[in-house]
């Protein structure tokens, strides 16, 4: 059986460590490929590596810097088809679906990369007396990148082409449970040595590698308890992080929208990807005038979700990732039924081999239960009758967590009461969506540090000034 390896300096290697992980296909619960645990050795390789690396890449001009992440982003859609292959293996998504994931992150990983272009890494400003203000933004040095599993190839992207362009050094910690398609990201990487490092494993190598006082900046997207975990230590060593963490987010469907086609965009909102998106619909409020048949509606969409190996031709939805995330969507259907709620869709496991759980529907659930108060991460959809669109709002905005929402509606007053949501994106009759405009910090519990836009160039530099006084020679 395959172990994989490290990247260090541009050199494939075996960990230092011994302790071994097992890559699990969820569909068939086969033993896949190996990887190494971490250890804190490792990560002190690759970050000595990586701060080695840095004043020579931040040195190159940069339009070179953006035309070598184009270039490994163009070697990446070369491979779009692999790539969604081994992240079917490695956690369950179905190829196509991946692909078309893959394909928008290699676009967001140019565009993200073009930014550099117009970025204001220099600004000079002229001062009434005669002096200078420059105000130039540094490179932060070797920075950190550590991904979940659900999005494997679009969020080790998503994070890499700013830090990059912007002239800094990455070591890459991937999830321990998707790590396939991370090695081949990097078996294609074009760039100098040493400029973006790999190490693999799971907390073993995550927690020295955000606690290393060499990396200036962390950049994790994962669950709350790790990114709390993350910003402690980079908190105590006075370091900058991005936080991007779980949601529970919800849904409110307005009276006087078309029930039938609200709720198939709810569907899809809550199954694809098998509910494992930090973004999907994880509370439903629907409001009493078409709650009837909007639930029907759902319950027939649901239908349509047939799980399978996600290799196979038409199959929608693919199985959770692993035992853990199945024990947890179980764990909510079971307490939801104990106490009252209907299930409607779903909520019967299928015998045989491989993580699956159909899409579920559940009603007359109230906030109490965890299936409303904690992310889920599985294919289940909680409705809530309410009997007005102000108290589906308010409901829908009393949680601890503030990742986005979604909304759908008519009603102009409305749109404008649900833009005040506690959250960092509200998706108005569509869910997903905006362009790269899309500025936002996810609030509560879902993370910090602001996202779209250029924030991710601010947080990838460091602002300083030089004041030059009037009649200096420059
Ligand atoms: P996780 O927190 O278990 O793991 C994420 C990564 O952190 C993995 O690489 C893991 O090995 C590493 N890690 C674990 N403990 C660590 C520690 N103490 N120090 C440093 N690294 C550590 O999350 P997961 O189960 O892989 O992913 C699912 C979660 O990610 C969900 O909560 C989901 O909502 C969230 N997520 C958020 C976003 C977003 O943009 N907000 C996007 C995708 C996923």
């Amino acid at each position: 059986m395959k172990t994989l390896q490290n990247l260090t300096g541009g050199v494939w290697g075996d960990s230092l460590g011994d302790a071994l992980l097992d890559v699990v296909n969820p569909a068939t619960e086969e033993v896949v490929a190996r990887l190494p645990g971490g250890c804190r050795a490792d990560v002190d390789r690759a970050v000595e590596t990586a701060v080695k690396a840095q004043p020579a890449w931040a040195a190159l001009p940069v339009a070179e810097r953006v035309a070598r992440v184009t270039a490994w982003a163009d070697a990446v859609a070369g491979h779009a088809d692999e790539l969604a292959e081994l992240e079917c293996r490695e956690m369950g998504k179905p190829v196509g679906v991946g692909r078309v994931f893959i394909d928008g992150a290699v676009a967001g990983l140019k565009a993200s990369a073009a930014q550099a272009l117009s970025y204001g890494f220099e600004e000079n400003i002229g001062r009434p007396d005669g002096s200078c203000t420059k105000v130039l933004r540094h490179p932060l040095g070797a920075t950190a990148v550590i991904t979940p599993w659900n999005f494997p190839v679009a969020m080790v992207l998503g994070a890499l082409g700013p830090l990059l362009a912007a002239g800094n050094t990455v070591v890459v910690k991937p999830s321990e449970r998707s790590p396939l398609s991370a090695v081949r990201l990097f078996e294609l990487l074009g760039l100098p040595p040493g400029v973006v490092n790999l190490v693999l494993g799971d907390a073993r190598a995550g927690a020295p590698l955000a606690e290393h006082p060499d990396i200036r900046l962390v950049h994790f997207t994962g669950s709350v308890g790790a990114g709390r975990k993350v910003g402690a230590g980079t908190g105590g060593l006075l370091r900058r992080a991005v936080l991007e963490l779980g949601g529970k987010d919800p849904v409110v469907v307005d009276a006087g929208v078309d029930p039938v086609e609200t709720a198939a965009a709810v569907a899809f909102g809550a199954f694809i990807n098998t509910g494992q998106i930090c973004t999907s619909m994880e509370r439903v409020y629907v409001h009493q005038d078409i709650a009837e048949e909007f639930v029907e509606a759902l319950v027939e969409a649901a239908g349509t979700y047939t799980a399978g190996d996600g290799h196979d031709e038409g199959v929608m939805m693919g199985p959770l990732s692993d035992a853990r995330q199945r024990d947890t969507v179980r764990r909510h259907v079971a307490e939801a039924v104990a106490r009252g709620a209907t299930v409607r869709a779903g909520g019967v496991e299928p015998d045989g081999k491989g993580f699956f759980y159909p899409a579920t529907v559940l009603t007359g659930v109230d906030e109490s239960m965890s299936v409303m108060t904690e992310e889920t991460f599985g294919p289940l959809a909680p409705v809530v009758v309410v009997p007005s669109f102000e108290e589906g709002l308010e409901r829908a905005s009393r949680s601890r967590f503030g990742l986005a929402a979604t909304v759908y509606t008519r009603d102009p007053a409305h749109v404008a009461a649900a833009a005040r949501m506690p959250v960092g994106v509200v998706w108005i009759n569509q869910w997903q969506g905006g362009g790269p405009e899309r500025l936002y910090e996810p609030a509560g519990d879902s993370g910090m540090g602001a996202t779209g836009s250029t924030a991710a160039y601010d947080a990838a530099t460091r602002p300083a000034s030089v004041h030059i006084a009037a009649g200096t020679a420059s």
